[in-house]
């Protein structure tokens, strides 16, 4: 969490956070706007935000 807003590439796919940054729903992984697109495509996707407000 302490290098989300320091570090310069996406946890996921490696490529350059220059186009939006975005914290993973799953983990704490800094990930780029077109992981997180594909993030929220995965049928788990929706139990990880139930799973979240349950918080
Ligand atoms: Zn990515």
């Amino acid at each position: 969490m302490d290098t989300f807003f320091s570090q310069k590439y996406c946890d996921r796919c490696g490529k350059e956070l220059s186009g939006g940054r975005i914290m993973s729903m799953f983990n704490t992984d800094c990930i780029c706007m077109e992981c997180k697109k594909k993030e929220t495509e995965l049928p788990e996707y929706k139990d990880a935000i139930k799973a979240d407000c349950r918080l």
